[in-house]
């Protein structure tokens, strides 16, 4: 089944392999189990069910709650030759009905509606008279009140898909889920235990980025200018910072859109198009935008603000990279937006344990801000997962700045902030410190305070950021609403004690990791732009970035060779292969050194392998005794493809020393299992097991017995 699998995936969608998690999903699919995956974004979850719906009989329902996203997704598959549509309220009666009709002719392999369609008690008897053998529920989280993205309509799901004939396998997706959401989802979907995958939440392909104490205006403005090349989101929490930032970086001459709730829904639907369709490069918006944002060249996002939620964060952050390639995620923290996220907490939640579990969520997004550990370690944790090493990666894992000792300056702030009886705000305090002539502060005598001036030869801005710097640290409290107050924290009465010392890294932060794209690229881009533009379809839809890039790579000369390139299928290669091929050759012709560039980095990247086949040189390491980990980490590959590899060279007869996989006795064992349970299905196996027996000695078990 899963070979039958592969040659779809092959066809359709123009890919080798199946990424983690989606062989054992489309494999318990296949066998009719009730499942749910839990993948990041990013990871594949849509071939999840589009695989299945292309091999099962009949018509597949995919629920999900972003109708802004069903035209791309529709169009996409269209795109790669797989008869689709959607049902939402964007049509008019006339088009529901004879959309339906096609569906009842079987026209359709795939339909997408959103939730609130199957409450229709007359859409529900229609979809009674189709053979339906899959029900998708796309964002899974929203059915789960402790998400955060609950939605009521996705509680009714379960009962309407019960009772239809056909008992549809159901299969729920989500990327962002909590233990207690996972949970949830298990529960009100009746799916057991054992046919939950979860990949891991790891982007390997995201640099996260905290940057705290910087004039966050000059720091976009220096960041869009080195990257202005670039798609990228930038999330303000409010309309008004979305607004602000808008103009600053309009008049600078970037091009810029916005999107808020305060927008009227054409201006909204204008500037997201605009932007799908890449007519403007950066999107300024609050946490409205991006649900149905499926966009995969998205190379940062920034985040204005501090969001209120991890759940939130990392859903926002994740729309970087969806290609697969190299994309930054940066939070620009300031303290006192814990208060405006406070604020807005405040106003819009009543129930007192909803409120709290809010509050903590709040909480654990400000720890993230100030852990000097891995920041994507930091998120696995968060959401359940156990991470072992560091990514090596973000800013935390990279930062080698020097750090300088700042106790005496802290100090200086310190017994400043109590000569004012902590009773005033940031902008008071930087003024008393640096000696300014402020009304208020004459009038309150602080100018004679010994510690008026003392910090003189800094500007006001300056002393402000460090303050911020200091609220940061912990060693200063932030109290109050709308004008906030300082408060010396016990941490801060530690360091006046001189029993702690503050330190703070000396030079500004790096920005700006993203690779610059070569001409060859670009020149596909704007091709890509053009067809994209006269097909009305976002330029995504036609190819992602990575594709493109592996054109670069692999230089395609004949139809065959354009086939070997990451996403492309029959289907891309019947509408794009000539056009595509031919601007190739055309550019290789003017830029000679081109071919050269490329064949010099893949040689380099070739290190150990010269011509070998990848999975011949994971073998070799294998043989040299290494673990798979340690080969994995050594060639940037995931853990389960270095299986693979070696799956293969047992396979393949090339490696046939079955000891270094199993004992004699672990092999009985396997044995047993399999006789027990049969060869369906890994998982059963596995159970059957002790623990310390892996899914990689099943695969192995079952290759050397001839049953794979
Ligand atoms: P998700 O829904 O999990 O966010 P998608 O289903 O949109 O992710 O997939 C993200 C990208 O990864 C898409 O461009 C998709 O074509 C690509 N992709 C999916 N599966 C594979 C695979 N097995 N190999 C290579 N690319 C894949």
């Amino acid at each position: 089944m899963i070979e039958e699998a592969k040659q779809v995936l092959k066809q359709y969608f123009g890919y080798d392999e199946f990424r983690d998690g989606q062989a054992s999903i489309i494999e318990y699919i296949l066998a009719g189990k009730n499942t749910v995956g839990i993948m990041p974004t990013g990871g594949g979850k849509s071939l999840c069910y589009q695989i299945p719906a292309l091999m099962l009989d009949g018509v597949t329902l995919v629920i999900s709650p972003l109708i802004s996203l069903m035209k791309d997704q529709v169009d996409s598959l269209l795109h790669q030759g797989i008869p689709a549509t959607y049902i939402n309220s964007t049509l008019s009666n006339s088009e529901v009905e004879s959309r339906m009709e096609e569906i009842a002719l079987g026209e359709y392999k795939l339909v997408y509606i959103a939730p609130e369609r199957l409450e229709s008690f007359g859409f529900v008897r229609f979809l009674n008279t189709l053979p339906i053998p899959l029900v998708a529920v796309d964002e899974a989280h929203c059915l789960s009140q402790w998400g955060h993205d609950f939605r009521p309509s996705y509680l009714g799901i379960y009962k309407a898909v019960n009772q239809l004939h056909s008992h549809p396998t159901i299969l729920a997706l989500t990327a962002t889920a909590t233990p207690q959401v996972q949970s949830d989802i298990l529960h009100h979907l009746h799916i057991p235990d054992e046919y939950k995958v979860l990949t891991g939440f790891q982007r390997t392909n995201l640099f996260f980025q905290v940057v705290k104490g910087e004039d966050r205006k000059r720091w976009v403005e220096r960041y869009v200018q080195k990257n202005h090349q670039h798609s990228g989101i930038i999330y303000c929490a409010t309309r008004k910072e979305v607004e602000n930032l808008y103009l600053f970086l309009e008049k600078k001459g970037f091009s810029v859109g916005k999107y808020h709730g305060g927008l009227t829904d054409t201006v909204r639907q204008d500037q997201q198009e605009a932007f799908l369709n890449d007519s403007i490069t950066i999107m300024i918006a609050t946490n409205a935008f991006g649900m149905g944002i499926n966009k995969s060249n998205v190379r940062f996002v920034i985040h204005y603000q501090i969001p209120k939620n991890m759940e939130g964060y990392y859903q926002e952050a994740g729309r970087a990279g969806r290609d697969g390639v190299d994309s930054e995620c940066v939070l620009l923290f300031s303290p006192q937006d814990i208060q405006t996220q406070r604020y807005i907490i405040d106003q819009n939640i009543v129930n007192p344990e909803l409120h709290e579990n809010e509050m903590q969520k709040l909480r654990d997004m400000v720890d993230f801000v100030h852990t000097e550990a891995c920041l994507q370690n930091y998120i696995l944790t968060y959401f359940g997962e156990h991470a072992e090493e560091a990514c090596g990666h973000c800013s935390n894992c990279l930062d080698q700045r020097e750090s300088e000792d700042v106790t005496k300056e802290a100090q200086m702030v310190l017994s400043c902030m109590m000569r004012m009886n902590e009773r005033f705000g940031t902008s008071l305090i930087s003024g008393v410190l640096t000696g300014s002539r402020n009304k208020k502060i004459l009038e309150w005598g602080f100018d004679r305070l010994s510690t008026y001036g003392l910090m003189k030869d800094q500007s006001q801005k300056e002393v402000g950021l460090f303050i911020d710097y200091l609220i940061s640290e912990g060693v200063i409290n932030v109290e109050g609403g709308s004008f906030p107050i300082l408060k010396v924290s016990s941490k801060g009465k530690e360091v006046l004690l001189g029993d702690k010392s503050v330190s703070r890294k000396v030079q500004p932060t790096v920005t700006a990791i993203i690779p610059k794209e070569d001409g060859l690229f670009q020149t596909l881009r704007t091709l890509r732009k053009s067809i994209a533009d006269s097909e009305g379809v976002p330029p995504f839809v036609i190819f992602s970035d990575k594709s493109l890039q592996d054109m670069c790579v692999k230089m395609p000369k004949t139809s065959q060779e354009f086939l070997q390139v990451s996403g492309v299928g029959e289907s891309k290669m019947d509408r794009y292969g000539e056009i595509f091929i031919h601007e190739i050759s055309a550019y290789l012709e003017e830029n000679p050194a081109h071919q050269v560039k490329v064949s010099k980095t893949v040689q380099n990247r070739k290190t150990n392998s010269s011509d070998t086949p990848s999975y011949l040189v994971s073998f070799a390491l294998f043989k040299d005794q290494k673990g798979i980990k340690d080969i994995a980490k050594e060639r940037g590959m995931s853990t389960a493809t270095i299986e693979n590899h070696i799956i293969r060279t047992y396979q393949e007869g090339v490696l046939d020393d079955w000891g270094i996989l199993f004992t004699e006795e672990e092999e009985n064992l396997i044995g047993k299992a399999v006789e027990k349970v049969g060869t369906d299905l890994l998982k059963p196996i596995k159970e059957e097991l002790p623990k310390e027996i892996s899914y990689f000695q099943i695969k192995g078990y079952l290759v050397k017995s001839g049953q794979n």
